[in-house]
């Protein structure tokens, strides 16, 4: 039995979902679940949200779609990533609807589509507008469309972009994207060709560009209770989902001048009490950054994060919580276990339960996820009284 988990709160993704149903307005939402639902587990986290008002789902893989259906799943699913000639076959089985970025790929579909018999399967395609990742460029739309148009079993349902800059401030980008996606759009119509869903925002667009909401949004951030770091007009109450969790596993006092893990990284400047926690860089806990800076200011800021977290100062990243206080982590996090300083936390015992900082995404999708829903248990509660 392991003694850590992810713990994921039903009724905080709830009301995040009502959250963003109130910035969307009466606009598609496509609740975006890849990456196992940003580490929530994406079964439980699609349900959920199906439940509470999300109309479409997005994933990136076919796979991550396959096992959406596997359980029982019937909202329309989108892949968003590129699906390989091979797997159009088990994409359309799953009735997953996919994105389509290249004529070869088109191709590859509408053979498969004819041969299951399908009549006007539906697709999206991409637009490379500036990320530079996948798409057509505006300058490809045109013999895209005569392409489709040319597989009669096909059927472009939507046409979107993704936004490099939208959470970053840099507006001017922003614009620049969107321009060239209606651009892009301009060629279809002149086609002949009428696109249903048009789409463009993420979740710091749905908040930050409610101008450019077009047909539908794409949220995975805002469901899961985090602001993609833009600033808004209103306040908007979002709740956190995610939370990580182990319990201590041994306490020891150690004298001023020990060392504590590998490479002796931190030294206790004072008697310490420290409490050794079961996880470590396996279960994808890391406290140290990873991320490459781009440019001089970016650069800086590391620099300036690094410095604070040699004095031990403003890391959050570095701090766990036990009994609502902070417990921060010392010395290097090893493979399966770290250490936290409780000097200043009375009262810790073995197995009391411990908050840990995590980047979520990156935490073992083995790890066990806990859901919790007050909601669904009174519900239950009240269906065992009528009963
Ligand atoms: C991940 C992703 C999203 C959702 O992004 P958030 O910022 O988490 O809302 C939307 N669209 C595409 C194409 C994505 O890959």
């Amino acid at each position: 039995m392991t003694s850590t988990w992810v713990e994921i709160d039903l009724d905080a993704l709830a009301h995040n979902a009502r959250t963003v149903r109130k910035l969307a307005g009466n606009k598609i939402i496509f609740g975006v679940v890849k990456a196992n639902a940003y580490g929530c587990g994406s079964v439980k986290i699609a349900q959920c949200l199906v439940k509470n008002g999300i109309d479409r789902l997005a994933v990136t893989h076919v796979h991550e779609g396959v096992e959406l259906r596997q359980e029982g799943i019937e909202a329309p699913i989108l892949v968003m990533g590129p699906t390989a000639p091979g797997d159009m076959e088990i994409l359309l089985q799953h009735e997953l609807t996919p994105t389509i970025s290249t004529i070869e790929n088109l191709q590859a579909l509408a053979a498969k589509v004819r041969q299951q018999g399908y009549q006007k399967y539906p697709i999206h395609v991409k637009i490379e507008t500036g990320l530079g990742r996948t798409g057509l460029f505006p300058s490809q739309v045109t013999a895209m469309i005569e392409a489709i148009l040319a597989h009669p079993e096909i059927y472009l349902e939507g046409a979107f972009t993704h936004l490099a800059t939208a959470a970053t401030g840099n507006r001017t980008f922003v614009h620049h994207q969107v321009a060239a996606f209606r651009e892009a759009m301009h060629y279809i119509e002149d086609e002949g060709v009428n696109v249903p869903i048009k789409h463009v925002a993420n979740s710091a667009a749905t908040l930050a560009y409610p101008q450019y909401h077009f047909d539908a949004v794409r949220a995975g951030t805002l469901l899961y209770g985090q602001n993609p770091g833009v600033r808004t007009k209103e306040d908007i109450k979002l709740k956190e989902v995610w939370s990580f969790k182990t319990k201590v596993a041994h306490l020891a006092d150690l004298p001023a001048g020990h060392g504590v893990g590998y490479g002796r990284a931190f030294i206790a400047k004072r008697p310490i009490k420290i409490a050794l926690l079961p996880v470590g860089y396996v279960d994808g806990f890391q406290t140290e950054p990873v991320s490459v800076p781009v440019g001089v200011w970016d650069l800086t800021k590391v620099l300036l994060k690094a410095t604070a977290a040699y004095f031990r100062v403003g890391n959050n990243a570095r701090v766990a919580h036990i009994h609502g206080k902070k417990a921060p982590v010392v010395g290097k996090v090893a493979m399966q276990f770290t250490m936290v300083d409780i000097t200043d936390i009375p009262n810790v015992k073995i197995g009391d339960i411990v908050d840990l900082p995590a980047r979520r995404t990156i935490i073992n999708a083995t790890l066990p996820r806990v859901y919790k829903s007050t909601e669904e248990e009174k519900q239950k509660q009240k269906q065992v009284a009528t009963n």
